[in-house]
């Protein structure tokens, strides 16, 4: 398969971990926050970590938009499906995030609320356009949730809704911004922020907002960062990046994905967003707590379509489950495996928190690609 098993050679992968052993100092370590749950299943499922020099370590980042989401959101949506009888289209790594008192979406749907999943933002239209000629009072909602990569989607939905006048159909928008997170880990409380010496920078998220949007981060915050791709390579040769900046003290925006992302991004795509999506004042994140003008509302002129006016629910604050350790996982501050719940009572099987259930959250990814290393570090913790 050409182009992914150029980005998969084990020669070459073998050539940048020299590299990178060359270059990596012993007198000193290298932290490295990749910022994307893609990035972190590309480094266990290929393992890159394995391949880094000792002093080099990746610490994971809040780029999984599904493991942000807090849980009063999600209780927020089961409201509308169960108080207001919507038909709630959802994406499938939503359902099983735990809510507020042991509720989910599928414990919802199991209890007999009409929450379907979709794969796409077509599928719900579909679903809206079909309700209109069987069931025409049947009002349909889409649970739309990410980052920037997912929201043109969600713009070209709300524009084909209004073009054909289908009044059956809204969105619960839930799209969150990705420089505001970034942002928020950088200057977080002194006690409490990460040590990081250069972040690996979003990709798909850059092909839409351009590389250009994180020049913040080396010019606030002193640090370097690469937009790095997904595929493992790309990692290296990213890491192999930052490993060159931090030694020669520079703190500059690279982009090692250039071969999809460009400086001002996708400028189609930002038009649609600006045309039905507007900055909310504040929204709260999971692990990040409320972070201003870090989400997108729908505009006025597309209020009609707006699930969040059209279904109003009052939601109190979500409880996250006693012990579980997602929001320092998401900022940095703990790996997966220092949760005294991971794999004992917290599984993909029965996750406790959103970090488990997410195909990007960095739980589920030492789970189904790091699991042979836990023993070995409980017994060393213990050993402490
Ligand atoms: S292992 Fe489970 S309980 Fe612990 S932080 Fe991860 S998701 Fe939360």
């Amino acid at each position: 398969m050409k182009f992914v098993d150029e980005y998969r050679d084990s020669a070459l992968a073998r050539d940048l971990a020299r590299a990178i052993l060359a270059e990596a100092r012993p007198d000193r370590d290298y932290r490295l926050m990749e910022f994307c749950g893609g990035h972190t299943h590309a480094i266990f499922r290929y393992g890159v970590q394995d391949l880094m020099p000792e002093n080099l370590r990746f610490v994971h980042g809040p780029g999984c938009p599904v493991c942000v989401l807090p849980m009063a959101r999600i209780d927020q949506a089961i409201a509308m499906a169960s108080q207001h009888g919507v038909t709630l289209c959802t994406y499938g790594d939503l359902m099983r995030v735990p809510a507020s008192e042991r509720q989910s979406l599928l414990k919802a749907k199991a209890a007999g609320a009409d929450i379907r999943m979709v794969y796409s933002t077509q599928d719900a239209l579909a679903i809206a356009r079909a309700a209109t000629q069987q069931q025409p009072a049947q009002q349909v909602v889409f649970f739309a949730i990410g980052f920037e990569t997912t929201t043109p989607p969600t713009a070209v939905a709300l524009k084909t809704a209004r073009a054909e006048g289908l009044r059956n159909f809204s969105v619960f928008c839930n799209h969150v911004l990705t420089p505001p997170a970034l942002r928020a880990i950088l200057s977080d409380s002194a006690d409490e922020v990460a040590r990081i010496d250069g972040i690996l920078g979003p990709s798909h998220v850059s092909t839409i907002i351009g590389s250009a949007a994180y020049e913040f981060v080396a010019r606030d915050h002193g640090l370097p960062l690469v937009i790095a791709g997904f595929e493992p390579l790309d990692v290296m040769q990213s890491a192999l990046m930052l490993v060159r900046q931090i030694n020669q003290g520079r703190r500059d925006l690279q982009n090692q994905y250039s071969r999809a992302v460009s400086p001002e991004g996708n400028t189609k795509a930002q038009a649609l967003m600006r045309d039905t999506l507007v900055p909310r004042e504040r929204f709260e994140w999971r692990g990040l707590g409320w972070l201003p003008e870090s989400a997108l509302k729908i505009a006025d002129a597309y209020a009609d379509w707006d699930a969040e006016q059209r279904f109003p629910v009052a939601v109190t604050p979500g409880r996250e489950h006693e012990g579980c350790e997602c929001p320092k996982v998401l900022r940095g501050l703990m790996e997966p495996t220092d949760c005294k719940l991971f794999g004992r009572v917290c599984s993909p099987e029965n996750p406790l928190g959103a970090c488990m259930v997410s195909s990007e959250g960095a739980c589920a990814a030492y789970w189904l690609h790091g699991r042979s290393r836990i023993p070995q570090r409980t017994a060393s913790a213990s050993a402490t």
